[in-house]
């Protein structure tokens, strides 16, 4: 018989992973798997992939697979497209680099069925996966989960889904979610198919306190609040795109994130495997004052110097970057020296840097400004914790300590449960050791 079984039955509103019962009544659940790159580097890791599908089916459950493509394979389409043309039509680009995952899905499916699983692959258009008509990083707006679901139960099938890719239903042109978007395709999926649980399989067993590949110190978490790892995300922690976990934490999906690297048959499906839960912040019981730090390298830094002190300055410099769609993020004004004017100093997105120039120094008799400074060989380190609501003075012991490593503070900006500080990049992994230290966050 089969029993679907809603998230709080599985023992997901305390934060746990589905307790699948063997009891004389079989207990069954609905999960998405996906498998980035890394672990779908090759016909043998495809195969190890297939394995953990298969554990999982076995166990019962009703299953979707989100794949991403190979590991390097969307890097080389995106190089192949700049090489074509630097300035190419973003339609086409998405036609291409959506291929990657189309071979991988395709793949998966045949070594999958060479296992006696019943499994088909499925475009993001077969589905079909709506998106919105920003190529290059649209918006899921609608999945029609249906059909899957039906497959599920008449046949018993696995769905094996192009991650990262969708079409315009008002175009029909294929479209795709942003780099690292089969995060957000599974999280999308999951909650379309009404699945128990989203599971991101990836190359490191969990979300650690920073990127563990660059501080070894760094701890695995159990549990992370979505507030939590939105900030981690949105701050240059790549294991999860942004929008995946808001998309988790609007659907209320708990988001499983582990290893594809563990032996598939080591892994007991009824059990509690190594790695991270993300879920509501209710469920966590023991909250820190930080939760982690994110870096992100990718920044550019302007300062529009000797601007006439006048109502309307802001507006004119940050209104033509937003037409130009530019996000600008850290924003410092100061008085200059002689008093009269102002300077304003800002980040940019470091591969809109180019942009960002270009849009001001149009402007410039519109803005009425003297000087023009830029780096780009900057970095952004930002401490999160929700805990950092009810405490005071988290960032101030930050800047001490980051002043002791003569680490200069180019820019600071402070939210609710973060803050982050912009210092010159050559001192970036120096800066995110020292705060891990400092907050009390290495391993033991
Ligand atoms: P995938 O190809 O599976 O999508 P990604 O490379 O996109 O994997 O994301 C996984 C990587 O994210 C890890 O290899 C790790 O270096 C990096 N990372 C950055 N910050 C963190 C963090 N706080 N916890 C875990 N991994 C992190
Ligand atoms: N393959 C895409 C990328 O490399 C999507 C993903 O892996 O999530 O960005
Ligand atoms: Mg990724």
């Amino acid at each position: 018989m089969y029993t679907r079984v809603s998230a709080p039955v599985l023992g997901l509103s305390a934060g746990n992973l589905p307790i699948l019962t063997g009891n004389a009544r079989v207990v069954m659940g609905r999960l998405v798997m996906k498998f980035g790159g890394t672990s779908v580097a090759n016909i043998d890791r495809i195969r190890n992939v297939a394995r953990h599908v298969k554990r999982e089916v076995d166990a019962g459950h009703d299953v979707a697979v989100v794949v991403s493509a190979m590991s390097g394979k969307t890097n080389e389409l995106v190089a192949w497209c700049s090489e074509a043309s630097p300035m190419h039509d973003a339609r086409e680009y998405d036609a291409v680099v959506a291929s990657g995952e189309q071979v991988t899905s395709g793949l998966l499916a045949i070594a999958l069925q060479s296992m006696g699983v019943q499994a088909r692959s499925w475009q993001g258009w077969q589905i079909p996966i709506k998106t919105s008509d920003a190529h290059a990083s649209a918006r899921i707006l609608d999945i029609d989960g249906t059909e899957l679901m039906k497959r599920f139960k008449e046949r018993k099938e696995v769905a094996v889904i192009a991650g990262f890719q969708g079409i315009n239903p008002e175009t029909g042109r294929i479209t795709t979610l942003g780099r690292g978007g089969s995060d957000t395709s599974a999280v999308a999926i999951a909650a379309a198919v009404k699945a128990d649980r989203c599971d991101i399989y990836t190359d490191v067993d969990g979300v650690y306190t920073t990127d563990p590949r660059v501080v070894p110190k760094a701890h695995r978490l159990d549990k992370i609040a979505f507030e939590d790892m939105l900030e981690l995300a949105s701050q240059g922690a790549k294991v999860l795109q942004v929008r995946s976990v808001e998309l988790g934490m609007v659907h209320n999906m708990p988001i499983f994130v582990r290893s594809s690297f563990d032996k598939p048959e080591d892994i007991d499906p009824h059990g509690t495997p190594p790695g991270t839960l993300i879920c509501s912040e209710e469920e966590i019981m023991e909250m820190h004052v930080v939760t982690g730090i994110a870096f992100s390298k990718d920044e550019a830094q302007i300062s529009v110097r000797q601007i006439e002190d006048k109502p309307g300055v802001a507006a004119a410099i940050f209104g033509p970057l937003a037409d130009a769609n530019i996000n600008v993020d850290m924003i410092v004004q100061n008085v200059s020296e002689d008093g009269k004017t102002t300077d304003l100093t800002f980040t940019v997105p470091a591969s809109d840097y180019g942009r960002a120039r270009d849009t001001i120094t149009a402007a410039k008799s519109k803005i009425g400004y003297q000087r023009f400074d830029s780096a780009t060989d900057v970095s952004k380190v930002s401490v999160i914790g929700s805990g950092m609501r009810s405490h005071a003075g988290v960032a101030a012991k930050a800047f001490a300590a980051l002043a002791a490593r003569n680490i200069n503070i180019r820019a600071i900006t402070t939210s609710e449960i973060k803050f982050s500080v912009l210092i010159d990049a050559a001192y970036t992994e120096l800066a995110v050791r020292t705060l891990h230290t400092l907050y009390g966050l290495d391993q033991a």
